[in-house]
């Protein structure tokens, strides 16, 4: 996808400047949605056999990184196993996970100390880069519903708010690409032509930021070849394209 020519349809910005904490104790209080708590809850009391002995986390997940980043990951929603289980967004998911697979990636970059993302204790430490999904609790066959989806996203707006360097979006799957231009319409900022969901492609934004698509490291996509590490890593090469070009205009 070309870069997209986009039209400025105002701006809005009201919202009380809360804390990353704020923000996340709100997150994780939010019962907003019956059907996703009722299934949350149900998966963290059932289990799953192998994580029988876990004490599952069961509530909604915050994003997770480095409230200093310039780049923000949209995902779709945590995996009932996964961060359902873990508290942590991409972290827990098994081996060979989208976890593992998106964590590679982002330390092949150089955005994460490490390769894998099983627990939430594991050290993990992300550099310049914020991890959040359009959903925070955990969806029956990973499907949200569209009302879900939007009741969701002011989740996202306030972490948003809580990243004052931010530069770069990076949607994984097109529910997370649609997700953030509903919340960027939500803020009067309205992207003509609509830019069309395509793996690697990147629409400049009319609030400066960069948008770049990605198809959703999820087992169904890397599993069959959708997505391949070579296409992960062209997505965050072109993340560090942007980010580079950025650092020459910021020293000029
Ligand atoms: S999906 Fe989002 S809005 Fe719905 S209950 Fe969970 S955290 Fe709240």
């Amino acid at each position: 996808m070309a870069r997209v020519p986009v039209v400025v349809s105002g701006f809005s910005r009201t919202r009380r400047r809360m804390s990353l904490a704020d923000v996340r104790d709100t997150i994780i209080a939010c019962e907003k949605c019956p059907r996703l708590r009722k299934y949350c809850a149900r998966v963290a009391r059932d289990k799953r056999r192998a994580y029988r002995d876990e004490i599952y986390w069961g509530r909604p997940v915050p994003g997770f990184g480095d409230p200093r980043a310039r780049v923000l990951l949209v995902g779709l929603a945590p995996a009932a196993h996964g961060a359902n289980r873990t508290g942590r967004i991409f972290t827990g998911d098994g081996v060979g996970g989208s976890g593992d697979f998106l964590m590679a990636a982002l330390h092949r970059a150089g955005f994460a100390n490490m390769s894998i993302s099983r627990h939430a204790d594991d050290g993990l430490r992300l550099n310049d880069v914020y991890m959040a999904a359009a959903v925070r609790c955990a969806p029956p066959a990973n499907k949200p519903t569209p009302g879900e989806i939007s009741r969701c996203l002011p989740h996202l707006v306030a972490e948003i708010d809580i990243l004052p360097h931010l530069r770069v979006v990076v949607a994984l799957g097109k529910i997370a690409f649609d997700a953030y231009l509903q919340l960027l319409t939500r803020r009067g900022i309205v992207v003509r032509p609509r830019p069309t969901f395509a793996h690697a492609g990147v629409c400049v934004l009319p609030n400066g930021q960069t948008l770049i698509a990605s198809y959703h490291p999820s087992r169904q996509n890397t599993n069959t070849g959708k997505l391949t590490a070579q296409m992960m890593d062209d997505v965050f090469r072109k993340v560090r394209e942007v980010l580079g070009v950025l650092e020459v205009r910021e020293v000029r």
